[in-house]
């Protein structure tokens, strides 16, 4: 880490990526296993993320919604 930033290529060693859930920059390791995530909290809100999105994409609108459909 006392290596200037040149601009060229990292060499061979610890790899940082930003975690997709919380944006936060950590080291990539195949050590961690909730990689590309920081910690098993962020993977863990990313998938019910995904799992509540996907809920509501099956779920079906309530009687109220139906009255507000724009496309009815
Ligand atoms: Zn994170």
């Amino acid at each position: 880490m006392s290596q200037p930033d040149t601009g060229a290529p990292a060499p061979k060693k610890a790899l940082e990526v930003r975690c997709p859930s919380c944006g936060t920059m950590h080291l990539y390791s195949t050590e961690n296993p909730y990689r590309p995530f920081c910690s098993k909290g962020c993977k863990a809100i990313d998938l019910g993320a995904w799992a509540s999105e996907s809920y509501r994409v099956e779920a079906k609108p309530s009687s109220e919604d139906l009255l507000d459909d724009p496309t009815a």
